[in-house]
């Protein structure tokens, strides 16, 4: 066996990667700004140890090898944003987007189970963790058709809606795919007009929800006085670009104080989240890009993001090319161009015979700008000749 390892397996892995101006395929930044965490982090002392947050940031913690106090300051800054008032939600960082879900679905599921046996809704389009989740937690799974657009057909789900069971519902804020935002507002409509024994709303704002939340015109598809959700998860690596998944997850208080209680008493603490050990790293790398960016930061990115989105949309339109956009996202879904364009810009792949077929997407996340927009839409032009 080896003793060591080569660091120079490293290095050729270091070396390989593309250049980030092209990735621009996936619903990731590429605009780190954290080179001078990791200074910090080399600085402070801190790289001396290891710290694990374990334990939940908003109870007493004697423990303190650990950076709750962070994480609950990072709550603290995502939660109004979102329209919670301060002592009205709780909240923690997870391990991203999906873990965020999962702890929506299972404490939805735990609440509504005490009304009888629930029936999760999702739609045919919202991210496959939700599906992947119920399984997992042995919810019976209905499937809502989606309209062209990628949202969750109103119809489909007044259908579908069985009211004598309690429902756990999953709205899209954001498909993966197409950017659809599920219409919470109709779909609350029909719950209404159903009245099923008990409902919990999860949102699964993966993508979207770090944007919506610094954009002025969006205040109504994101804010949970609003709209009256009850949890929402949202993804730490896409639109904050922290270099590791992490994600938030935000609910009502009640909601919190209705979970099950474990009082393990060697952690001094209840313990509701799933995980015992989580990051202690990730809420410092939050803190420190939200210090980094502020919210005019954060604001004047999303500004950017929307014009981008807007000039690649137009420069598809001009040519006439298949392309779509639904309202208040940063997808710009497209007819699949020709595989060496794929690989270029590392496309993902999706299917949609009602828009004819083979489809990619581009994300436009802040380091999507308008030299690459032009430099696809030349290589694109190029290849239809
Ligand atoms: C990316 C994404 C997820 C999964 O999030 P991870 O952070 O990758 O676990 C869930 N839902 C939506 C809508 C997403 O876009």
């Amino acid at each position: 066996m080896r003793e060591k390892l080569p660091n120079d397996f490293l290095n050729q892995i270091a070396a390989k990667l593309p250049n980030k101006k092209y990735r621009i395929g996936y619903p990731i930044t590429q605009n780190s700004a954290l080179k001078d965490f990791y200074k910090w982090v080399l600085d402070s002392g801190l790289c001396d140890g290891v710290l694990n947050n374990v334990g939940d940031p908003f109870a007493p913690h004697e423990y303190i090898i650990n950076s709750l106090d962070v994480e609950r300051e990072v709550m603290g800054f995502f939660a109004p944003l979102f329209g919670y008032e301060r002592d009205e939600f709780w909240g923690m960082i997870t391990t991203g987007g999906t873990d965020s879900n999962n702890h929506g679905i299972y404490f939805g599921h735990s609440i509504l189970k005490k009304h009888g046996k629930p029936i999760m809704y999702v739609s045919r389009e919202a991210h496959y963790s939700n599906y992947r989740l119920a399984d997992l937690q042995g919810i019976e799974l209905r499937f809502i058709d989606t309209d062209e657009s990628g949202a969750m057909s109103v119809s489909d789900f007044s259908a579908k809606l069985d009211s004598s069971r309690p429902a756990l519902i999953v709205f899209a804020l954001g498909t993966t795919f197409k950017g659809a935002i599920d219409d919470q507002r109709a779909i609350n409509e029909v719950i209404k007009s159903k009245n099923p024994p008990a409902v919990y709303r999860h949102v699964d704002a993966a993508l979207l929800g770090g944007l919506l939340i610094f954009d002025k015109r969006a205040e109504h598809l994101i804010n949970q006085k609003e709209l009256g959700y009850d949890s929402i998860a949202v993804s730490g690596h896409k639109f904050f670009g922290i270099d590791e998944p992490c994600g938030i997850f935000l609910c009502q208080k009640s909601v919190y104080e209705a979970q099950k209680s474990f009082n393990i008493s060697y952690l001094h603490a209840n313990m509701p989240m799933i995980e015992c050990s989580r990051s202690s790293f990730t809420p410092l790398k939050l803190y420190w890009i939200l210090n980094h960016y502020g919210i005019s930061g954060f604001k004047a990115e999303v500004e950017k993001i929307h014009e981008n989105t807007l000039y690649l949309k137009s420069c598809l339109d001009e040519m006439s090319y298949p392309a779509w956009l639904n309202a208040d996202s940063n997808i710009v879904y497209f007819a699949r161009p020709q595989s060496a364009l794929m690989h270029k810009y590392f496309f993902a792949p999706d299917h949609d015979s009602r828009l004819g077929g083979e489809l990619a997407h581009i994300v436009v996340m802040g380091h999507v700008d308008r030299d690459i927009i032009d430099e696809f839409i030349a290589d694109l032009k190029e290849s239809l000749k």
